[in-house]
């Protein structure tokens, strides 16, 4: 008997991990030497976690074998309050904090909540495809707007106002940006708050990389902006603290949530019906807010992390017909390949070819929901002399592509 897949995955797709990954890992099962520029983990690259999480990890470990409330435990919640609090979203409290297996758990429930078949969703394109992949699981459909490259990746306003319509509900705003590295300057997000004002739309704000911010760039949270809006804030430890493995994530309600009592009576059925996330994971959370900002080291000029980025980007625009812009933020650059210099007609192909000729895996830019074939993403956390290697690679391939 033929056992097919349900309806409803038919426009879902995740190509971080997607057919290329599956091959590099058979490469790899073969003994071959991958150099890996596809995923934003910082561990397994040499980025520790701070070591009082770990410590408040462990020594709550006895306490943490039994299920939490579904919404997760109070004093990481209270951690979480009193950081946005500080971030200007005033009137935050315990009740308006959900945790979660990282934010990709939160990303697909707070959607399944709010859409019905038919619903619109506003996403950048590019996107971290999650966000499109779980719009189209919970029935929605998403609406690309597009992100100016021009313009340092900031989201084009009048594409955007253009493909608001009757039924779109929410607007997503990834800041910053995963895969671009834009920040946006703070006039960009009041626009789009007056944006969702004038059409009533629910903004959910994905600012996972919020303390990830190079050459002194500021980080705005929308929601700060926007307090007669309803805002749904995402956060969690996978990146600022290097600890994608815990699943730790959160989300926060803002705004007038007394008008949204359906909505969140719907999350919490779907909160408890996960019955709660994973609790180790939960008490990692108050330690990482409230120990020392580790990151804040690790992004400077002199840090891994700023000097990586650096080393990638300037290398990347050394190609001929390659070009990106500098990343303000993140863990990501996402270069343009000159379509008159390099023809591509298949990005996937193009990612599997480089993988099979130089052994370098990175992700297409079509993974991106990006609608052309020019653009790549290159995860910036591999040590400097492995970045250089890749990327000298990459520049080798480039030269057999070339018109
Ligand atoms: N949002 C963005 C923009 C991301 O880049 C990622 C992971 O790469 C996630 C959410 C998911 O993070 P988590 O590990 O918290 O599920």
């Amino acid at each position: 008997m033929q056992v097919n897949q349900s309806a409803k995955l038919t426009n879902v797709c995740y190509d971080i991990r997607g057919p290329v990954l599956k091959r590099a890992k058979q490469l790899e099962a073969e003994g071959q030497r991958i150099l890996k520029l596809h995923i934003g983990n910082p561990a397994p690259f040499g980025f520790e976690a701070p070591p009082e999480l770990l410590q408040d990890i462990v020594r709550n470990l006895p306490e943490a074998h039994g299920y939490s409330d579904s919404k997760g435990i109070l004093p990481a919640r209270r951690a979480v309050v009193q950081r946005y609090r500080e971030q200007g979203l005033a009137g935050v409290d315990v009740e308006d904090v959900y945790l979660g297996n990282g934010v990709s758990e939160l990303i697909v429930m707070t959607l399944q909540a709010l859409l019905d078949n038919g619903d619109e969703v506003l996403i950048p394109t590019p996107d971290y495809p999650l966000w499109t992949a779980g719009v189209s699981l919970c029935g929605g459909t998403p609406v690309h707007y597009l992100c100016d490259e021009a313009a340092d990746w900031a989201p084009a306003l009048d594409d955007l106002e253009a493909k608001i319509g009757d039924r779109t509900r929410a607007i997503v705003i990834i800041n910053p940006n995963n895969p671009t590295g834009a920040v946006y300057p703070r006039p960009v997000l009041e626009r789009i708050v007056e944006l969702a004002r004038r059409h009533n739309l629910i903004i959910f704000a994905d600012e996972i990389y919020d303390r990830i911010l190079y050459d002194g760039a500021e980080h705005v949270s929308i929601a700060s902006l926007a307090p007669d809006l309803l805002c749904l804030t995402f956060g969690g430890l996978s990146k600022n603290y290097r600890v994608a493995g815990f699943r730790s994530g959160w989300v926060v309600l803002s705004g007038p949530t007394e008008h949204a009592e359906s909505y969140i009576e719907g999350l919490d059925i779907l909160a408890n019906m996960r019955l709660c996330p994973n609790v180790p994971g939960q008490h990692a959370i108050q330690a990482a807010l409230g120990g020392s900002q580790s990151i804040e080291d690790l992004v400077l000029p002199t840090g891994r992390l700023g000097e990586q980025r650096d080393r990638a980007w300037k290398l990347l625009n050394d190609l001929p017909g390659v070009s990106c812009a500098r990343p303000s933020g993140a863990l990501y650059v996402f270069p343009r390949l000159d379509p008159e210099v390099y023809p591509i007609e298949d990005d996937v192909r193009f990612a599997f070819d480089l993988l099979e000729q130089q052994r370098i895996l990175i992700v297409q830019g079509t993974g991106f929901n990006w609608p052309a074939t020019d653009h790549f993403r290159v995860v910036t956390l591999q040590y400097a002399d492995d970045l250089e290697e890749a990327i000298g690679r990459i520049g080798d391939f480039l030269e057999t592509r070339r018109r």
